[in-house]
C-alpha cells in the first residue's frame, strides 16, 4: 500500500512522499523543547495562532485518536525564471507566491490523491488534510518523516528538491509503514542564509520573525520600525535571501528543476507595481485583484504600507505624488508611512 500511495501522490505533482507515526514527536524532547523556547523568547511576533492549543501540535492523535499515520508530501514551487525588476517603481514578491494561492493547490491536489488511492485500494478510511494552516507542528513532522532536515535558515530542505517547497500532510486511519528521521546535518560549516540575511533575523537553526522580512511584510500589520523599513530593499511581499543563497538550491538554478505543479506557475506575480498597489482604494477592491493569490494574507493595509516603504528605499521619486495623497488615507498605519515616507524619498 506503502508504494501505490507514494506514486499517486508522486503522479499528480508532489516531489517528496514520506509517512510518519502521530506519536512521532512525543518522544522527541528536543524538537518540542525548541519549539516551546523559540515562543517564550517571542520569536514569532504577533503570530499568536503559532502559540495554541500547544497538546494538538505535538499529538495529533486529541484531533481524532483514530489516526495512525501522517502522510507527509511536499511539492516544488521553484521557477528558474529569472526576473529582473522593470523599474524602481516595482517592488519583488517572494516565489511562493508567484503562482496561484497554495493552501487551495496543495489542498486540492490531496483531495485528488485520496480519491485516487480510495479507488485502488477499494476501501474507505478516514482523513485530514492540511496545508500550512495546520494545528500540528508541521514541521517537526516533516523532520521526522525524513522528508528533509531543517537547515541553519529554519527551512526545511530536500536534498533532492532543496528548499523552495510546499508541505502539505494526510492525516489517516490507514496503517503504513513509517520512515525514519531523517538525521542528516547538511549545514556543516556553511553560514551564508545567517551573514547574507538584511535584517539579522537569523541565529543557527533560529528566526527571530520579529526581524524577518517575510514576517514583517506578510503576517505584521503595524508600523515598520524605521531600522527594519530601510533593511526591507524591494521587497513588498516576502522575502527569499537565505533561500536563493543556500547551496541546496544552487542545483535547482543551475539545472532549471521546475515545479511540476501548472497551478504554480499560472498568474504569475514576481514583481508588482507600486504604483497600482497604493491605488487599491478598499478592501473589497483588494480582494478581487489578488483572489486566488497568497497576497491576499497581507491585506489591503500591509500590501500598501509595503509599497511605500520599497518606493523609499528604491528611491522611486516619480510615486512622490501618490504617497501624497495616502498621507491622509483612512487606515492610519497607511497613513502614518506616507508621512514617514514624504520625509525620505
Ligand atoms: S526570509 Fe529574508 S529576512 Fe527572513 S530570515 Fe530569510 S533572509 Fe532573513
Ligand atoms: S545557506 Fe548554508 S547554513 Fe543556511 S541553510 Fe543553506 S546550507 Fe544551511
Amino acid at each position: 500500500m506503502k508504494e501505490l500511495i507514494k506514486s499517486v501522490l508522486l503522479e499528480l505533482g508532489f516531489d517528496v512522499v514520506s509517512f510518519v507515526s502521530p506519536s512521532a514527536l512525543e518522544s522527541n524532547v528536543t524538537l518540542k523543547e525548541n519549539y516551546k523556547s523559540w515562543i517564550n523568547c517571542s520569536f514569532h511576533g504577533a503570530m499568536e495562532y503559532l502559540k495554541r492549543p500547544e497538546d494538538i501540535k505535538f499529538k495529533p492523535t486529541l484531533i481524532d485518536k483514530s489516526i495512525k499515520t501522517i502522510i507527509m508530501v511536499g511539492a516544488s514551487y521553484f521557477n528558474s525564471t529569472h526576473y529582473e525588476l522593470p523599474s524602481e517603481e516595482y517592488g519583488k514578491v517572494s516565489m511562493y507566491a508567484w503562482g496561484l494561492d497554495y493552501h487551495f493547490v496543495i489542498k486540492s491536489l490531496l483531495t485528488e490523491a485520496i480519491e485516487k488511492i480510495k479507488k485502488e485500494i477499494n476501501k474507505e478510511f478516514t482523513y485530514i488534510i492540511h496545508s500550512d494552516a495546520t494545528p500540528i507542528y508541521e514541521k517537526g513532522f516533516a523532520i521526522q518523516s525524513g522528508l528533509g532536515f531543517q537547515g541553519k535558515n529554519t527551512c526545511i530542505i530536500n536534498k533532492k528538491i532543496g528548499s523552495f517547497f510546499f508541505i502539505g500532510e494526510i492525516l489517516t486511519n490507514l496503517e503504513v509503514e513509517y520512515d525514519n528521521e531523517n538525521n542528516f546535518k547538511g549545514c556543516g560549516r556553511c553560514r551564508n542564509c545567517i551573514t547574507k540575511c538584511p535584517t539579522e533575523a537569523l541565529k543557527e537553526y533560529i528566526l527571530d520573525s520579529r526581524r524577518c522580512i517575510s514576517y514583517l511584510t506578510i503576517e505584521y500589520k503595524g508600523i515598520i520600525p524605521e531600522e527594519l523599513a530601510l533593511k526591507i530593499g524591494s521587497w513588498i511581499f516576502g522575502c527569499d535571501v537565505c533561500q536563493e543563497v543556500c547551496p541546496f538550491n544552487r542545483y535547482l538554478y543551475i539545472n532549471k528543476v521546475n515545479t511540476k505543479v501548472k497551478e504554480f506557475y499560472q498568474k504569475l506575480t514576481p514583481f508588482l507595481k507600486l504604483q497600482d498597489v497604493m491605488m487599491i482604494e478598499s478592501n473589497n477592491q483588494f480582494k478581487k485583484i489578488f483572489s486566488g493569490k497568497a497576497m491576499l494574507r497581507a491585506g489591503r493595509r500591509g500590501l500598501i504600507r509595503n509599497a511605500i516603504i520599497v518606493s523609499v528605499n528604491n528611491k522611486a521619486k516619480k510615486l512622490k505624488d501618490q504617497i501624497y495623497k495616502l498621507s491622509d488615507d483612512k487606515d492610519e498605519v497607511i497613513a502614518k508611512t506616507a508621512r514617514w515616507a514624504l520625509e525620505r524619498i
